[in-house]
């Protein structure tokens, strides 16, 4: 396996970690070392590792088989999906986020009759060709082997800038859809605004471009509904995939009926867009998801969101005392239940902070590897905090970092290359 991994963000260096099992809010590697895992599998596992509502998961298979066509199942699911997402009027269950968003991208076009895509700068949208690009503040591609060409119909502008937005917006008539990770995940959690978003919600509306958001990563995480629940902003399409399965593998678009009838065999004639793939209705998935969307209704239901999203700033807060503490230039972000760091003292934006040498951050993620707590993969920069976590793992996790700060002369370190 290309650096014994099988995917290029699980590896980190000197070598990468190989777990064994997980339960709740640990994860155990194959040496029997226990960590609180902060990383949850970069965001699915909101439940934790192997939740009570994902128990069935097996029995199910067992008694109905992985595989079948059209199992009433995904029916439920779909159903499920439709109670919680504001924009869901339709469903397709898919594999993955990544075929979610050239599902969702696919669809938009075939529905405009328009090529165009607007992107924003740090937005991270799955592995298809023509989104790997502006990952940076700039259009340079994310990795080899993408010709140019895929890159033609892909818009780039900066996220939260309502004027260059609607001047773009002006200015073109050839824009099938907008896609947006509401949380900019990828370029370091620079959370929409609500003004923002508000702005592009009006202007694709009047101007009949599909507006997609992709919450993979922000869905049943900012809340039941996602993000366009905690911003009360409702997009024409959505991606989903992470939470919603807690942990097994399936994506999803949901979207406007009009839009996503052109996957529709029975609806008149064109525009019809093709849609199709083998293990889009697997029985482990769907009776995770439906398990899942279940378990987030009854948190939801206990206000057990916003205690989780209250526990993680008292923790956003008490990290960055204990970092003051010991000297070490420390910013954070924070969302919901999700954060990042960046070594810095300096308040920050996408922009100021994307050219930040990472070097000695990611020793501080190893130094806590040591203590016991994977706080996020050393290179990956992303913490995510579950249901599972509970009062008693917040607080080791703060005595793990002070641990870390004393063992090792961090504030040195960053001194020297604090920007
Ligand atoms: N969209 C967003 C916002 C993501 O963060 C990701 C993955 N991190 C994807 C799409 C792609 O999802 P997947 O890895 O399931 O293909």
């Amino acid at each position: 396996m290309p650096g014994g991994v099988s995917g290029n963000l699980r590896y980190f260096a000197p070598y990468p970690l190989y777990m064994a099992q997980g339960s709740g809010c640990t994860t155990v590697d194959v040496d029997g070392n226990e960590y609180i895992d902060c990383f949850c599998c970069n965001g699915p596992l909101l439940l934790g590792h192997r939740p009570n509502a994902l128990s069935t998961v097996a029995d199910k298979i067992e008694a109905a088989g992985a595989l079948l066509v059209n199992p009433t199942l995904m029916i439920e699911c779909a159903e499920a999906l439709k109670r919680v997402i504001p924009c869901a009027e339709q469903v397709r269950f898919l594999n993955s986020g990544t075929e979610a968003v050239m599902t969702a991208v696919r669809c938009a076009r075939a529905f405009t009759g328009k090529d165009n895509v607007v992107k924003f700068y740090g937005h991270y949208h799955g592995q298809d060709d023509q989104f790997l690009l502006g990952l940076s503040p700039t259009r340079a591609a994310f990795g080899a082997g993408v010709p140019n060409a895929h890159f033609a119909n892909t818009l780039t502008l900066p996220f939260n800038n309502i004027a260059a937005f609607e001047k773009l917006m002006r200015e073109r008539e050839d824009i099938a859809c907008v896609i947006l990770d509401p949380a900019m995940h990828s370029g370091g959690l620079w959370g929409a605004s609500k003004d923002f978003l508000i702005a592009v919600r009006d202007a694709t509306r009047k101007a009949g471009v599909v507006l997609i958001f992709d919450e993979v990563i922000t869905g049943f995480r900012m809340g039941l509904g996602g993000a366009q629940e905690y911003y009360g902003v409702t997009p024409d399409m959505t991606t989903l995939a992470k939470a919603l399965a807690a942990g097994e593998k399936l994506g999803a678009v949901v979207g406007s009926a009009d839009i996503m009838a052109v996957f529709d065999p029975l609806a008149p004639a064109s525009p019809r867009a093709f849609q199709s793939g083998t293990a889009n209705d697997g029985s482990g998935a769907l009776t995770a998801a439906l398990g899942a969307i279940t378990e987030y209704e009854r948190l939801a239901a206990e206000g057990r969101y916003q205690l989780l999203w209250w526990q993680v700033e008292q923790f956003d807060t008490a990290l960055r005392e204990i970092a003051e503490a010991a000297s070490i230039p420390l910013t954070t972000n924070r969302l919901c239940s999700m954060m990042q760091l960046f070594h810095s003292r300096r308040p920050g934006s996408f922009e100021s902070y994307s050219g930040l040498n990472n070097a000695v951050l990611e020793l501080f993620y190893l130094a806590l590897i040591n203590e016991g707590v994977l706080l996020s993969l050393p290179t990956s920069n992303h913490i995510y905090f579950s249901f599972a976590h509970d009062e008693g793992a917040f607080a080791t996790i703060l005595q793990a970092v002070t641990a870390a700060l004393e063992k090792y002369p961090f504030q040195a370190a960053f001194a020297e290359i604090i920007q």
